[in-house]
């Protein structure tokens, strides 16, 4: 048994691994990721946004205009076709944004740089043993490294999952779809189309947003998308395969050629039966896949790690028992399984004929009445502090949990904690606004978890605050 490298080592350094890295670096923690790409360009377009949930934890932690500042902000939720506007959310990004996944990445990155995260690029994790104390992990350089913790962030054919053993049922795909950027000798007419054989589109690649309007600039590559009339192999697919599945589905391939990337997507949809085995975790991809309808996939991945990654810290550091870990699956797990759920609802409903148009058009009308939107976040509120006003995400910057006694100054003891919780006394001056419930009444103290969800609330009086500390940030250190 050698000395550790580091207290945790990622595998994968996509917005998930890059998102586990900082929380865990923020933390306090030694963290390395080993990534084979040589560098942090990628090919192909993949994600388009950010959800407004995802906007929040990367406000969390004072990081949000970076993207802001680089995207477009939209109404973007919706469900199989049909927008659900969510401008009336009590929460600062009322919003999702528009912003490619190699903007994403490449902004992630440099915040992960700016903490000093070690990353072994150009090299594969090969396999890895763990034993009581830590894991090994074997690279394809040859080299091995140690840590006390391995996290598989390495997308959907993990090897991580994979050498560990943890099963990964669900569903074979039942449709898939080419992605391509070419240059083509005649022009499409560009936007999305459906007809029998499903939805395509043509997109200029090259476009400025003017009065928030797309405006396409002349020449250069167009993005296509055309569903497959069968199952596409696992194979890396041609240009070829595009030019016969727009003969498919148009009539004709418009002259493609000179391809920038050519890749297939499809609804496969399966979740690791465990997120955890032993020293070995899972997040992001490497723990869920489905197919890409609403925009979920890289969304949900930097939730798992922000859910992950402070608990993660926690039982590093000593202050937290290993069960603090199985938290992880519990609260996760559900969330993903309800993302593959209604993406296999989504791309039902894709379907061009009638009978599905109908459902397709019911739905939509119900989704149009209101329904209860229920969670148990702390919401972004203006406080005045002995050090003057803040925010509330302000509080969470640093990624560590926080105390917010909203009663009388100094009502609260937190000594034994005091190592770990940040107690910040401050006056509320705006309004608690919570989805569907609307205005309440602002309790005498919350208890916010480092991801922003609220551990306890209550007030002197309540018994109930050593339990959820304890429960939550590990046992008291003694006096
Ligand atoms: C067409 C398409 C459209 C999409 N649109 C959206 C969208 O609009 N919104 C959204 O939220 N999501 C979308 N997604 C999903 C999104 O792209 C993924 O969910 C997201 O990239 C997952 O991030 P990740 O970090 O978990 O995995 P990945 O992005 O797959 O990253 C895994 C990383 O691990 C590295 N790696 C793999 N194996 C190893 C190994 N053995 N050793 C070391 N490194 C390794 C890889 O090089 C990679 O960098 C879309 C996906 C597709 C295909």
């Amino acid at each position: 048994m050698s000395m550790p490298d580091a207290d945790v080592l990622i595998a994968g350094a996509g917005p998930t691994g890059l998102m586990l890295a900082s929380e865990l670096a923020l933390a306090g923690i030694d963290v390395a990721i080993v990534e084979r790409r040589a560098s942090q360009e990628l090919a192909g377009s993949r994600a388009g946004g950010l959800h407004a949930r995802t906007i929040e934890v990367l406000d969390q932690r004072g990081i949000a205009d970076r993207f802001l500042s680089e995207g477009q902000v939209a109404q973007v939720a919706g469900f199989a076709g049909t927008r659900l506007d969510i401008s009336d959310f009590p929460t600062r990004h009322n919003y999702g944004l528009g912003l490619w996944q190699n903007h994403i990445e490449r902004i992630l990155a440099g915040w992960v740089a700016e903490l000093a995260v070690t990353i072994y690029r150009g090299r594969e994790a090969t396999g890895f043993t763990q034993d009581e104390t830590g894991v090994d992990v074997a690279l394809s350089d040859g080299q091995s490294l140690r840590a006390d913790y391995l996290v598989g962030c390495d997308g959907g054919r993990s090897l991580i999952r994979k050498a560990a053993g943890i099963a990964f049922p669900g569903w074979d795909p039942t449709t898939s779809s080419l992605l391509a950027e070419v240059e083509m000798a005649e022009q499409p007419e560009l936007g999305i189309h459906r007809n029998a054989f499903g939805v395509h589109s043509f997109g200029k690649v090259k476009y400025e947003i003017r009065d928030g309007e797309i405006v396409y600039m002349d020449g250069g590559p167009v993005g296509v998308m055309v569903t497959e009339q069968h199952v596409g192999p696992t194979t890396e697919p041609t240009l070829r395969d595009l030019s016969e599945a727009l003969i498919a589905v148009c009539g004709t391939d418009y002259g493609i050629h000179s391809p920038t990337w050519v890749s297939r997507f499809t609804d496969m949809t399966r979740q690791a039966a465990s997120y955890r085995k032993g020293r070995v975790l899972l997040a992001g991809d490497a723990a869920h896949v489905h197919a890409p309808d609403g925009g979920q996939g890289l969304n949900i991945g930097v939730q798992d790690a922000v859910n992950l990654g402070w608990k993660l810290a926690q039982v590093v550091k000593g202050t937290s028992p290993e069960s603090l870990l199985d938290s992880y699956h519990a609260e996760r797990h559900p969330i993903a399984a309800r993302v593959l759920r209604n993406t296999m609802a989504s791309v039902v409903l894709r379907r061009p004929d009638e009978r599905t148009k109908a459902l397709r058009d019911t739905m939509s009308e119900l989704l149009g009445m209101d329904e209860p939107r229920r969670r148990r976040r702390m919401p972004d509120l203006d406080l005045v502090t002995a050090d003057g006003p803040l925010r509330v995400f302000t509080l969470l910057h640093d990624a560590r949990p926080v105390l917010l006694n909203l009663g009388e100054p100094g009502g609260f003891d937190i000594t034994p904690w005091a190592d770990r919780v940040h107690l910040i006394d401050a006056k509320c001056v705006g309004r608690w606004e919570l989805p569907a419930l609307g205005v309440v009444t602002a309790p005498t103290a919350a208890l916010i978890r480092p991801d922003g969800h609220v551990a306890w609330v209550g007030d002197h009086a309540d018994l109930g605050l050593p339990d959820a500390l304890t429960t939550w940030f590990g046992p008291p250190t003694a006096a």
